[in-house]
């Protein structure tokens, strides 16, 4: 693996001359501007192998198509035991980062195209399948972050990617010769798109009959000609550039999301994966969906073990460590939190082969983790902040306690329980406050929402695999009817 610690990482990405766009600015090096560099740094824990006893087990696997070691991230599943293994390592990394660690997109997208590359083959006689197999053999040796990228901007929601007036609403092939075919549009809402060297791109639906520009999958260089980044704003984001780090909550790390547009981009033929094949566009959308939903029964989860742990330091500096209604509320949080990770496993353990070989989750229950996870982590930091109190929203800055006019008022009226200082509750309160209200509730909420598809998405799915004739079956024998 060419790139091969967090520090080989962060080279590599300052290294990358892009057109990233930050508060109305073009930045010269967005991998050291003060807003992206703690999503940065969440990403280069996938690269720490070191830190942790654990993590090389879990970060690391063989290839199949090399038998050589390669980062899971860039992994082609190939059992159940893999798919679990994922879910452990996003749990893993959720606990270390407190945050979106963003590259398990890449993994999904490769993963859910492995398997539809293959089954399009076999009925247009294309030659996706052996593309991808090389595209995936140099990410394994190049050991780079793939962004996936499916989310079109969509326009008028209530028309078609053909009737749309404006035909970029949804990226499409405007050109195509023998060499390749170029590219218009733009996918929203990129998770780590400017922490990622490369950016594989799917449709954004089943595309139909007519909207054969629009069944469109490849991959690109992040810093080819006509990409353009521009980075989503997050509530309190400017707060990493006041150099006060505590009034951050979670200095170190971060999530990114950002408004990736396609302006006339070029694609070599080798690096194009559908184009025009409409009847196997929508596999793709399902199967990373299935992926994705099933990685936040991980991710999710890490995080949320982090919040058990910032509401029992809360208590215990607040003193309420013993009040029976806190301890009940916690035991409320984990209940919550290890479900999501149930499900996580669950449809992990429940998947299966697909003819390509490599393995999909059991999409009915990929579908319920991630209709859990709408909803679990908000009663997870609603519990979070009944424990931790109103002040979580009414603390002075950092910059307060440097001033030593008031510094002594703060120590003196900021302390609770004896043994703990007025500054180690203030650390803890500030993090939470990133994490359900601040930077950090982008990742933790709303995307817990949003990510991986809306919760009608997974409502939908669910309604479609639930089977609901052989369950009437089931009751009507029975009953005797
Ligand atoms: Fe990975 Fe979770 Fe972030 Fe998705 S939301 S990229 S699964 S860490
Ligand atoms: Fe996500």
């Amino acid at each position: 693996m060419k790139i091969a610690t967090p520090a080989g990482y962060l080279e590599s990405l300052e290294s990358l001359e892009r057109d990233v766009y930050v508060l109305g600015e073009r930045c010269e090096c967005a991998a050291r501007h003060p807003m992206v560099r703690p999503a940065a740094n969440a990403v280069a824990e996938t690269y720490d192998l070191e830190s942790e006893a654990e993590a090389e087990r879990l970060l690391l696997t063989e290839s199949h198509l090399t038998g050589r070691t390669v980062s899971r991230f860039t992994h082609i599943h190939q059992s159940t035991d893999d798919l679990v293994d994922k879910v452990l390592m996003q749990r893993f990394l959720g606990r270390r980062t407190a945050t979106c660690f963003q590259r398990c997109v890449g993994m999904d997208g490769l993963n859910a195209l492995y398997s539809v590359t293959h089954e399009c083959d076999a009925a247009h006689g294309t030659g996706y399948h052996r593309r991808l197999r090389d595209y995936i053999e140099w990410v394994q040796d190049e050991n780079v972050v793939v962004e996936g990228a499916m989310t079109d901007t969509k326009g008028d929601r209530s028309l078609r990617p053909g009737e749309q007036p404006d035909p970029d609403a949804f990226l499409h092939v405007v050109d195509q010769s023998a060499e390749g075919i170029t590219v218009r549009g733009a996918k929203a809402h990129q998770t780590g798109a400017i922490n990622s060297h490369e950016i594989l791109v799917m449709p954004t639906t089943a595309m139909r009959e007519g909207e054969e520009e629009y069944a469109v999958s490849f991959a690109v260089p992040a810093d080819s000609k006509g990409v353009t980044f521009i980075l989503g704003r997050q509530p309190s984001d400017t707060r990493k550039l006041e150099d006060s780090p505590l009034d951050v909550g979670n200095p170190m790390y971060g999530s990114q999301e950002a408004l990736v547009v396609f302006d006339d981009v070029f694609v070599p033929r080798e690096r194009v994966f559908m184009c025009g094949e409409v009847d196997v566009s929508g596999y793709v959308v399902e199967r990373f969906a299935a992926f994705h939903r099933q990685s936040y029964g991980g991710c999710k989860v890490g995080v949320g073990d982090v919040l058990v742990g910032a509401a029992r330091l809360a208590s215990l500096y607040q003193g309420v460590d013993r009040a029976s209604h806190v301890r009940d509320k916690m035991t409320e949080m984990v209940h919550l939190n290890e479900t999501l990770f149930a499900c996580g496993i669950a449809c992990s353990s429940m998947g299966r082969a697909t003819a390509a070989g490599n393995y999909e989750v059991d999409p009915l229950l990929a579908n319920v983790c991630k209709l859990n996870v709408t909803r679990f982590p908000f009663e997870i930091a609603r519990l979070l902040q009944d424990i931790a109190g109103g002040i979580v929203v009414t603390m002075p800055s950092e910059k307060d306690f440097r001033n030593p006019d008031i510094a002594p008022y703060l120590e003196k009226y900021l302390k609770c329980a004896d043994g703990y200082t007025a500054l180690d509750r203030v650390k803890i309160l500030k993090f939470i406050e990133n994490v359900t209200v601040g930077c950090g509730a982008s990742a933790y909420l709303t995307e817990s929402i949003h990510g991986a598809g809306s919760p009608q998405a997974q409502r939908i799915m669910i309604a479609r695999l639930a089977e609901l004739d052989k369950k009437a079956e089931l009751a009507r024998r029975i009953a005797g009817i």
